[in-house]
């Protein structure tokens, strides 16, 4: 599958399909229902969150034929030309690529024409932080005495660095970063409409992985589908993001728990001959033991094997080994000290926690 299918593929193409932005779509939609139109966006968020996104879906309420409206139909004339990138009285504009003076100047004059054939003649800036100080006045010109059928949406990874006079003439909406869980349910709903079989636990690492992102989580995806061919299972996928699996890390805890330094530092070793990333098996141990702290707290269910101390310390070492893991010569190196560590930080004083076998080896 070619790369970002996927994501052009599920572009949101109505407000129910966009992920993750409840209070931004309420506000649109109320926008549009009541005909309370602003002349100026602004959109502003991580890379790949789906800024332009979202206001190319904007530019299709506003634009089209049954509009405007918040469910553009997709098959007028506008929507068809909006959705293949040929819509006459949408104007887009990378700032990243496009910073001369002159062509936001000319973009601004041909804004004075009114729409070739639609409602409003909408101009989208992406990056529009990277225009020029020329091109910022030409662009305030426009803003302060904006033509009544002209809309401008703008979209920035760094609103700071836009002139106040800028955006205090918009209405600047800020979009969060998207939970995993969010991007977990988005990725199983196209994996069922693709007829492609998953693991949730599965998908949940892809979508911690795409850290907000919803871009970057859908060609991670894309890559997962090609790899794992068409069946999509925790193991194959930490497989592919060198992520310890999480029986490693069972493993690690229990030899732990044994006092067995040599189980555990065996596994430490062919963890490292798989190339993972110890700074996500350390993640991975902490998640283990926030599950069994949680597990315990709620339950009030101690298990023999582990206190409810123990658990505190070990979770405490292991978060500051997260800094020292940084600072060592090597991950592995850096990992392998953790672990001895912890094997040396055994509770001697709570006798009940520990096995008789284990005893004995103290
Ligand atoms: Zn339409």
């Amino acid at each position: 599958m070619p790369s970002h299918v996927l994501a052009r593929k599920w572009r949101p193409q109505s407000f129910i399909e966009v992920i993750g932005q409840p209070a931004i779509v309420q506000a649109l939609t109320h926008a549009l229902e009541s005909g309370r139109l602003h002349h100026a966006y602004l959109f502003s968020g991580t890379r790949g969150i789906g800024k332009t996104s979202l206001a190319r879906l904007l530019a299709k309420c506003l634009s089209c034929e049954q509009g405007p409206t918040v469910t553009p139909c997709g098959h007028c004339n506008p929507c068809l030309a909006i959705a293949q990138g040929n819509y006459l009285d949408l104007l887009e504009i990378d700032a990243a690529s496009r910073t001369k003076v002159e062509d936001t100047r000319e973009l601004l004059e041909s804004v004075q024409y009114p729409p070739i054939m639609g409602r409003y003649k909408i101009i989208l800036i992406d990056e529009v932080h990277m225009l020029s100080g020329h091109s910022f006045n030409a662009l305030l010109k426009t803003l302060e005495e904006p033509p009544k059928h002209v809309i401008f949406l703008l979209a920035t990874t760094e609103p700071e660095k836009l002139p106040n006079t800028v955006l205090s003439r918009c209405l600047h909406f800020t979009l969060k970063p998207l939970s995993s869980e969010a991007l977990s349910h988005h990725f199983s709903h196209i994996l069922q409409q693709e007829n492609i079989v998953f693991e949730p636990n599965a998908l949940a690492l892809i979508a911690k992985s795409a850290r907000g992102s919803v871009r970057d989580g859908l060609s991670l995806l894309e890559r997962c589908i090609a790899f794992c061919d068409d069946n999509i299972t925790v193991d194959k996928i930490s497989e592919l993001l060198g992520l310890a699996d999480s029986h490693s890390v069972q493993l690690l805890l229990d030899a732990l728990l044994q006092n067995d330094a040599v189980s555990g530092l065996t596994v430490i070793r062919q963890l490292a001959e798989k190339g993972v990333d110890f700074s996500e098996v350390l993640e991975a141990f902490m998640t283990l033991l926030h599950q069994l702290a949680l597990q315990q707290a709620l339950e009030k269910n101690n298990s023999a094997a582990m206190s409810p101390e123990r658990i505190q310390l070990y979770y405490q070492i292991a978060l500051m080994g997260r800094r020292d893991l940084a600072l060592a010569p090597d991950q592995q190196m850096g990992f392998e000290m953790l672990y001895i560590r912890l094997l040396a930080f055994q509770p001697w004083q709570d006798d009940s926690d520990i096995s008789p076998t284990v005893k004995k080896n103290f």
